[in-house]
């Protein structure tokens, strides 16, 4: 009997129409195979079956007033995969594409990457369609307030603890974290990403950024190569990818791109981050404006960008390193990467590529850290906030960076350990997954059939 085609297959029938889901399920059970080969005594507690399942899933309606006083409907989004490890841990989405299988892929990604952080979280995700594009302040305020009216009922600090993701970042935890305050009375750690002045971690907002550079370095390092001195490509142009750019400078490296859903930027001699963050920190505006401020760099319309992929990788560089969003990298991009001669790929990005690029990049036994390892940065310094504000402390910003170092160094040594164990020493994928399943499969067998 093949428990993971069995499982794959009921998943279709039982959750239908799930695709990024699926596509998460089915790389994460494929690299099972040689562990549930060697320990067969995961059937016995039908951990597959139930892994795969989340604890909870939560729907609902967010009703909200525009500034001309006119009423929309949203749906509203929270996901209690996993809590074997811990409270459920993982980001808040708003992007018009969020639907229940974006949600749940996510949800379940979570928990093999906050099991590879070594730290004491479940996986969880949550969000919603809201637009956030266009939105005035007061109607961001509206909606987030509308959106923790509901959600606040589900959520507390020693039960799930959501974070920011597209579209979330400090202004909207701010809401969301009004609201809960007002709805419960207490001040608490119930969000994380919140401002320095009221809870939050130094290093939060540049974390997952400064992770999937750290992740890099580690990689590149175990191939007796450095950072300093490559040219480098990224993706996206918010939270994520501005502190990747930021890292990648600080150490040498010279990025020459960033994108977003207008277009790709490319700047030979650098990405001026300064512009960067003015344009998408301060003003929330197009990157079309980035050749008004560098006119020796290109602005690639995305009504240009090639019908099988991004224009992004289609440049030419050493590393690439996806911050935008899932399946940014297609099996096309990862052929015209491997031409390019692109030789080290860091997904800051959830599941950044698309099963068939994975297959490209594997193949071609680059290095390759899959988001699941590469990002958890994020959540792990997420993590280090909860702590702070359990203890009533603030860290100084070295002392959060030496950790996030140390986390990091810790999770490309897990993923590389496993990936040896089973003898496929290049594949961080196979570590990755088997590392974060074996933490979380084994707890789930101490607490019982539940
Ligand atoms: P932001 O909202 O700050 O930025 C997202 C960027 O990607 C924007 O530039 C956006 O362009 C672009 N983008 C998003 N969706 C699309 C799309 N469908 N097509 C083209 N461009 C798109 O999000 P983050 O930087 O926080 O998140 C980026 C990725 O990193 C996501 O996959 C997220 O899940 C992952 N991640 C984030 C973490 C965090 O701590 N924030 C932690 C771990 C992973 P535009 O502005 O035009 O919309």
């Amino acid at each position: 009997m093949d428990y993971i085609h069995d499982t794959l297959s009921g998943l279709r029938q039982s959750s239908p129409a799930q695709k990024e889901f699926y596509q998460a399920a089915e790389e994460v059970l494929d690299c099972l195979r040689p562990l549930l080969e060697q320990y067969p005594h995961y059937h016995d507690h039908a951990i597959i079956e139930r892994i795969v399942e989340p604890e909870r899933q939560i729907m609902f309606r967010v009703c909200w007033t525009d500034d001309a006083g006119k009423v929309h409907v949203n749906k509203g989004y929270r996901i209690q995969f996993n809590s074997a490890l811990g409270p459920y841990k993982g980001g808040l989405r708003f992007h018009s594409s969020v639907n229940a299988s974006i949600i749940k892929f996510l949800g379940f990604e979570q928990i093999f990457k906050n099991a590879l952080t070594g730290l004491s979280i479940g996986g969880g995700k949550g969000g919603s369609n809201f637009d956030p594009k266009g939105k005035s302040d007061t109607e961001i305020m509206r909606f987030c307030q509308a959106f923790m009216s509901e959600l606040y009922r589900h959520i507390g600090p020693n039960t799930d603890v959501p974070a920011g993701d597209i579209g979330v970042g400090g202004r909207e935890i701010g809401y969301m974290f009004g609201q809960y305050k007002r709805l419960t009375g207490h001040y608490e750690g119930v969000l994380t990403g919140k401002g320095l002045d009221w809870g939050g971690s130094l290093g939060r907002k540049e974390a997952t950024g400064y992770g999937t550079v750290y992740f890099a370095q580690d990689m590149l390092m175990a191939r007796g190569e450095e950072i300093k001195g490559k040219t480098c490509l990224v993706s996206g142009a918010g939270n994520v990818a501005i502190y990747t750019i930021e890292k990648l400078l600080e150490l040498g490296a010279l990025p020459i791109s960033c994108s977003d859903s207008n277009g790709t930027v490319h700047h030979p001699e650098g990405i001026d981050l300064d512009t960067l963050k003015l344009l998408k920190e301060v003003k929330r505006s197009s990157l079309r404006e980035y050749v008004e401020h560098h006119p020796q760099a290109t602005f690639i319309d995305i009504q240009d960008y090639p019908e099988d992929g991004h224009a992004v990788w289609r440049l030419k560089g050493e590393l690439a390193f996806p911050c935008a969003t899932q399946n940014e990298v297609t099996e096309a991009d990862a052929t015209a990467l491997l031409e390019s001669g692109v030789y080290c790929v860091s997904e800051g990005s959830n599941m950044a590529s698309t099963a068939e690029a994975v297959g490209r990049l594997l193949e071609a036994q680059i290095a390759y850290g899959p988001g699941k390892a590469a990002n958890a940065g994020g959540v792990a310094t997420s993590q280090l906030e909860m702590a702070q504000n359990s203890s009533m402390q603030q860290w100084s910003l070295a002392k959060v960076d030496k950790k996030l170092r140390t986390v990091m160094a810790d999770i490309h040594r897990r993923c590389a350990t496993t990936a040896k164990e089973f003898e496929q020493p290049n594949n961080l994928v196979l570590g990755a997954n088997i590392a974060g399943f074996r933490k979380v499969a084994d707890a789930m067998i101490a607490q019982g059939h539940c």
